[in-house]
């Protein structure tokens, strides 16, 4: 959205507003898109969706429209020829779109080649992480995304087959380029998906991706575990792809990541033959849904409550014994005396919050503490439950308003360190 002050100067005559249909957020684009390209501006008035009113749910493609309008009008001509806008709109498109754009600004032939690939002549469930990871791979990874356009086509072009794929890309691209080759590989990768129907996000679609051979029990486990962490939430998916890939694309030092646009497991989990390994998947498949919801606050925050979900997913015994409970943190007797943030996830925040959160379950009991935690999550939404833009990390503030009074003697001990109690004793 850069330059259209410029673009424009400050002569934007009043009277351009009142043909436009009322809603939309950003009345600035409005003007605009009207001033710098008449017709394209026509063509979304007439989107019967608009024409009858635009909704809450419906501005943020409105707005997306009027930007790709007025920087990239052969963007905009494509994605209406593609047919996807002529009957509403879905927050799967949003998200399509929303990366499209951003591609664009980085690179317009990029953009225009991906929008003609099959996978987008109607928009499912992996496009738009599939698009928003290659976005990630042209921002972050320089020189990567020619050689996975070339993958592509040698596939014959990305279908809705390998959107599940493309989504993964970023991690391996980033972190295990020499892995790419075999990712994209029709004798090796596999990909086993399920559409499910969840309690709160609605239709939503599975997928577990590997290139070595696993366990066929994986993606059961992936859904008992998404509709148990969803329905403790309260709260939908933020996308409607859950994808796990077991591979080695995990940043040094951890087992397991969520990168939003999928979740990426080292290749040892997917077993299910007893072993030690088999026993730990649940809590780290666990750990990683929970970072669906559990992201972008302090560090302690997001860690304590994914490491929380995680021992949850094996039930709750009466006394200590969870087989996922963190070793103590020996660093620090309190969170408030480690290293101040922004900080890396260090391991101390994965157990102090994790005991912090199971006190406070342990003071509020199961009913209080999820309706607690729902509320401190929707302090980051914004009325229609995305992320909020403007919104800042919660911290120890926000717990202590979500959790009230009840939660203060759980603060003192693990935010505060104002309690005499051995270090594990909780
Ligand atoms: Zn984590």
């Amino acid at each position: 959205m850069s330059g259209l002050g410029d673009r424009l100067g400050s002569r934007i005559p009043e009277d351009l507003s009142v043909s436009l249909p009322a809603g939309p957020t950003n009345s600035e684009g409005w003007l605009q898109v009207d001033l710098v390209a008449p017709e394209r501006a026509a063509v979304i008035q007439k989107l019967e969706w608009v024409a009858d009113g635009v909704s809450p749910e419906e501005v943020a493609m409105v707005d997306w429209l009027v930007w790709t309008a007025i920087d990239y009008g052969e963007l905009f001509d494509r994605v209406v020829e593609a047919g996807w806008l002529t009957d509403g709109v879905t927050d799967r498109e949003i998200q399509v779109l929303k990366h499209l754009f951003f591609l664009a600004t980085v690179d317009p032939g990029f953009a225009l080649w991906l929008l003609a690939q099959p996978f987008l002549e109607t928009v499912e469930y992996a496009d738009g992480p599939a698009v928003e990871s290659l976005l990630r791979v042209q921002l972050l990874v320089p020189g990567q995304a020619n050689p996975v356009q070339a993958l592509l086509l040698e596939t014959g072009g990305l279908t809705d087959e390998w959107a599940p794929v493309v989504a993964m890309t970023w991690p391996v691209a980033q972190f295990t380029p020499q892995d790419l080759p075999r990712l994209y590989d029709p004798e090796v990768v596999r990909v086993h998906t399920k559409m499910v129907d969840l309690e709160e996000s609605g239709p939503t679609l599975l997928a577990v991706v590997r290139t070595e051979p696993g366990a066929g029990e994986t993606l059961a486990l992936v859904e008992s575990i998404v509709r148990e962490v969803e329905g403790t939430m309260g709260r939908p998916l933020p996308l409607a792809y859950v994808g796990t890939l077991f591979g080695g694309a995990v940043a040094p030092g951890t087992i397991g990541i969520n990168y939003g646009t999928g979740m990426v497991l080292e290749t040892r989990f997917d077993v299910a033959d007893g072993s030690y390994d088999a026993e730990q998947l649940r809590g780290v498949l666990a750990h990683e849904v929970g970072h669906y919801w559990w992201n972008s606050n302090e560090n302690w925050v997001d860690e304590g409550m994914a490491e929380f979900v995680a021992a949850a997913s094996y039930g709750f015994p009466s006394g200590k014994g969870y087989p996922f409970l963190r070793e103590p943190c020996v660093r620090a007797r309190s969170i408030s005396s480690l290293p101040p943030e922004p900080r890396k996830a260090i391991p101390c925040d994965y157990s102090l919050g994790q005991r912090m959160f199971f006190s406070l379950y342990r003071l509020l009991g199961e009913d209080a503490f999820y309706a607690a935690a729902r509320k401190l999550y929707d302090q980051s939404r914004d009325d229609l439950g995305h992320k909020s833009l403007f919104g800042l990390p919660s911290g120890v503030e926000d717990v202590r308003d979500a959790f009230g009074p009840q939660g203060d003697e759980a603060l003192d001990r693990w935010y505060y360190g104002r309690d005499e109690r051995k270090l594990d004793d909780f």
